[in-house]
């Protein structure tokens, strides 16, 4: 098993730190990825306002979540966790004991690489690992690295050293990146759920209004509280929403922050569903206390109005993008079609509903609540009353769908 093991301070990680990860698991063939933290660095102070341990171990996780490599790339407590200054040695040493017969490979860029003989116990390290450095900047080439190379070889003759080329090179440092923040920058080299998470907890001096953000804010923020394997989708259903919109004559904005905002609790806990619930009084029937994560549509939606400052509109269309309701709006009879079609989706039947989605958009809805009440069915669950009622107003009100 060959494991990599990216240290540093990621305060915070950045896209030039993801390019080197993605980068290397590529050519080294790793089947493990640790993104370690360090909790004190033993070569330079960490800056003031540095984010606390958990709030960095966060942010290492997203970026080990943003790399969708979901049995590969893990961000690791070990150096969080020991007492004093993070040294490399201890923490190979710690993961030789814990992995006896794998292969380790440290990850390093230029300025690390560069130092590597000045670190704590250089020959213990290259005894534990090997070395694959990268460069950080287009001018980071071969001159600056041969002769470290042949030094570190020369001095510790067993040492395996490979240097490798970053196709996506990113040349941005951290300190770069904290400056930007404070000033209201950023963004755009960041990963957007590392972004928003920084956002919404107002790391780094940033201090956004989350009632008044822009597009590209309220996204990050969205993303950063999912699952990076769940923003395709959450992207499609914002771009179908907004096409949507376009075609039955409603509000294009309304309906691409409803889209934007529209899973961004569905990791909660049922507990925690519940309790949000409870805090925004929004009444729960018995369905729903015994099935918490049914929930994620009405606290998606407290989440819009409270957290973001959505308008009524926008919440009442989150509330009911999973069970749809009687006499529904045009809003909200778009989320819950968006959601249901959007081009990540594919299912029996989904053609279909794509193509009343734009002819017809009540008998899109039908459709789309009938194939619900059937998968239901079929699985031996309770229907939501609500899912019901939408169908018997449909069909009341003389909605069919000729499948
Ligand atoms: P700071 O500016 O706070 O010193 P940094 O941007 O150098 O931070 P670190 O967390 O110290 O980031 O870096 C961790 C590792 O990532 C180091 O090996 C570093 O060389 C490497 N690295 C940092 N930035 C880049 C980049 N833009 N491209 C490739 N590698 C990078």
């Amino acid at each position: 098993m060959k494991i990599g093991i990216y240290g540093g301070t990621f305060n915070p990680p950045h896209l030039g730190h993801l390019a080197a990860a993605r980068t290397a698991v590529d050519v080294l063939g790793l089947d493990k990825l640790l993104i370690i933290p360090d909790a004190i660095p033993p070569h330079k102070e960490l800056p003031e306002g540095t984010p606390n341990p958990e709030h960095r171990l966060a942010m290492a996780a997203k970026m080990a979540d943003v790399l969708l490599m979901p049995e590969v790339a893990e961000a690791s407590p070990m150096e969080l966790d020991r007492a004093g200054k993070s040294y490399t040695a201890d923490t190979l040493a710690q993961l030789k004991e814990e992995h006896p017969g794998a292969e380790l490979w440290l990850l390093m860029g230029t300025d690390m690489f560069l130092t590597l003989h000045l670190w704590r116990e250089p020959e213990r390290i290259l005894e534990l690992a090997g070395v694959c450095a990268f460069g950080r900047t287009e001018q980071d080439g071969e001159e600056l690295f041969a002769p470290q190379r042949e030094h570190l070889q020369k001095a510790y003759p067993r040492a395996k050293i490979t240097t490798i080329t970053l196709p996506g090179l990113v040349d941005v440092s951290s300190t770069q990146l904290r400056e930007l923040l404070a000033r209201g920058g950023g963004g755009e080299y960041l990963p957007p759920s590392i972004y928003g998470y920084i956002l919404r907890n107002g790391l780094y001096g940033t201090c956004a209004d989350l009632k008044h953000l822009d597009i590209p804010e309220l996204r990050a923020c969205s993303y950063s509280m999912v699952m990076e394997k769940r923003v395709r989708h959450i992207r499609g259903t914002e771009e179908e929403a907004v096409r949507l919109a376009r075609r039955w004559g409603a509000g294009e904005d309304m309906a691409r922050r409803a889209g934007i905002l529209h899973d961004c609790t569905k990791y909660l806990t049922g507990g925690e569903h519940i309790a949000i619930c409870q805090r925004y009084g929004v009444p729960l029937d018995d369905l729903e206390r015994a099935a918490p994560k049914l929930l994620h549509s009405k606290t998606g939606a407290c989440m819009a109005r409270h957290i973001f400052g959505e308008p009524d509109e926008v919440y009442e269309a989150i509330f009911w993008h999973t069970t749809a309701k009687a006499d529904m709006s045009t809003l909200e009879k778009i989320l819950y079609v968006a959601d249901y079609m959007e081009p990540n989706r594919s299912f029996d039947g989904v053609e279909r509903l794509r193509e009343l989605a734009y002819s017809d958009l009540d008998k899109a809805l039908l459709l789309g609540v009938e194939i619900t009440v059937q998968e239901m069915e079929d699985r031996k669950l309770p229907v939501h009353k609500n899912t019901l009622q939408a169908l018997a107003w449909l069909r009341e009100h003389g909605v069919t769908t000729e499948r």
